[in-house]
């Protein structure tokens, strides 16, 4: 089974001395350095010889990629069929040419290494730092960059999100142990910077059920689920090698899964485009992202997209094409997301009734083509809408129907009727098989057979060249399903975090 492994040595030193951190305080001992040297070879080979499967981050006390064993061991790990990815957290300072010349010798696979870096203002200059990313990145290198959010550092952060490309994700991680609250302009400053900074503010209440399959590895071999859990899942080298017991995965003491190494293991967390191993933080962006409205991109029953999301979107779409897939009728659609349209490159619209491909900045198009449908059978089914608690109304372009919608009035119909009754209303008024029927919240909506949501992001795909591995898609409803299982369900919208108090230090 494919996890997420994470790997603590027996080392906790530092060659940085920042002011809040313990680990800068401690020295190390030549036998200090060979015991966690033979911890990392020991969990390495364990890693082969029990044939483990997924990614490996190591996560020290300290500074771990000083020393040449763990590049040895990174390296070792990325030459396994069975190992995705292989990488460290760190602060950035170590010798990378030399480093990586250790890393090349032991045969190790630079496309699967992954690296970490967390910016030290203190320590370092943003210049500096900035370097070392770009030297790794032009050695074909995967990075994530990030720095802890102190106020008092933002000009600093802010000078190396102007260093690094535009394309690079700067993380920032809540400020712990703080004694004052953020202030707002502090929370958007730091949102404007990482777009998913609100996931650090946010409760995220401990859940093992909805917890991935993670294990996290001490040096002597204790295992637990994540970083934080102290629920023991028994030990990496106990023989016979056993998986982690039911009853043991089924417990978690803690109350939150508070910091980013716990939660980006929750299925329920939105970390769109973080992909298979969130724990890397290196965003892997689609070609193109569809996306559905209500619920997805605009909260339910909210008139437009909140602030948030729109900033989002906006750090989106400067790195991929940014689609709609609703069943909304454009003009619907064009006034909830008024503030971002300009980045909206089309869409399927009215549940596929419509699909439209725009010029860059949301004007004009390329494509827009419509299914008409249907509607011999309008006129009397308008006539029994009053007795049948419905409004019907139309959209159309150039004199032709591409969508009806069905509006009941609340208690007639919608999410009440069975599937039977629903079946016998949409005899009664007479809607042939020619049609697709499809009801969500209250509303029967009308298209021709053949359209959907799914099919329209297929079609947009083929007219752009799109291959079905360069496309996402999110949405949050049934409508939604069937195109969230082709593209492999990887965007279900299912936050259920609640707003926290922000707080730092300062
Ligand atoms: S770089 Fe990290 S581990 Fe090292 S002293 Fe600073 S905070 Fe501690
Ligand atoms: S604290 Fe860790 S083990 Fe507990 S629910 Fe969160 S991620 Fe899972």
């Amino acid at each position: 089974m494919k996890r997420q492994w994470y790997y603590r040595g027996s080392l906790k030193y530092c060659n940085y001395s920042c002011s809040y951190c313990p680990f800068s305080k401690r020295s190390c001992s030549r036998a200090g350095i060979q015991k966690d040297k033979e911890a990392f070879f020991r969990f390495t080979d364990r890693m082969l010889v029990q044939k483990c499967e997924g990614a490996v981050l190591v996560v020290p006390y300290g500074e771990a990629l000083l020393y040449p064993h763990y590049w040895e061991g990174l390296a070792t790990l990325s030459q396994s069929g069975r190992i995705d990815a292989a990488g460290a957290q760190s602060n950035f300072s170590f010798p990378a040419k030399q480093m990586l010349a250790v890393y090349r010798a032991c045969g190790g696979d630079l496309q699967k290494l992954r690296l970490w870096g967390t910016f030290h203002p203190e320590m370092t200059s943003a210049r500096q730092f900035a370097d070392q990313c770009l030297y790794l990145a032009s050695q074909g290198i995967s990075y994530c960059a990030g720095a802890v959010g102190d106020p008092r550092q933002m000009d600093e952060i802010r000078m190396l999100r102007d260093l690094l490309p535009d394309n690079a994700y700067l993380w920032i991680n809540r400020m712990d142990g703080c004694k004052q609250k953020y202030t707002d302009a502090q929370v958007k400053a730091f949102s404007e910077i990482d777009p998913f900074f609100s996931q650090e503010l946010a409760h995220h209440r401990a859940n093992p059920a909805a917890c991935g399959e993670n294990r996290f590895v001490e040096a002597d071999g204790s295992m637990r689920r994540c970083n934080i859990s102290r629920q023991s899942l028994g030990n990496f080298y106990e023989e016979p090698y056993a998986d982690a017991k039911e009853e043991d995965l089924r417990v978690c003491t803690k109350k939150e899964c508070a910091c980013y190494l716990a939660y980006c293991n929750r299925k329920d967390v939105i970390l769109p485009f973080f992909g298979q191993y969130p724990a890397f933080r290196i965003p892997a962006y689609p070609k193109a992202a569809f996306f559905d409205i209500d619920g997805t991109l605009v909260p339910k029953g909210e008139k437009q997209i909140t602030e948030e999301t729109a900033r989002r979107l906006l750090h989106l779409s400067k790195r991929c094409e940014i689609f709609l897939a609703t069943s909304l009728p454009l003009s619907y659609a064009k006034r909830k997301l008024a503030p971002v349209w300009h980045v909206i490159r089309g869409g399927v619209f009215a549940n596929g009734g419509r699909r439209l491909i725009l010029e860059c900045s949301g004007a004009g198009g390329t494509l827009d083509v419509i299914t008409p449908m249907n509607t011999d059978w309008l006129a009397a089914a308008k006539e029994l809408g009053k007795r049948h608690g419905f409004t019907a109304h139309t959209y159309q372009k150039g004199g032709e129907v591409y969508k009806v919608t069905l509006a009941f009035r609340p208690g007639r119909a919608g999410t009440g009727r069975t599937e039977a009754k629903r079946r016998n209303l949409a005899h009664l008024l007479k809607i042939p098989d020619s049609c697709r029927i499809l009801w969500e919240e209250g509303r029967m909506q009308i298209t021709k057979q053949g359209t959907g949501k799914l099919e329209g992001i297929l079609e947009i795909c083929r007219e752009l060249g799109y291959r079905k591995e360069e496309a996402a898609v999110f949405g949050d409803s049934e409508n939604d399903t069937e195109m969230l299982d082709y593209f492999n369900g990887t965007g279900r919208v299912q936050n259920r975090t609640e707003p926290k108090e922000p707080d730092c230090k300062t």
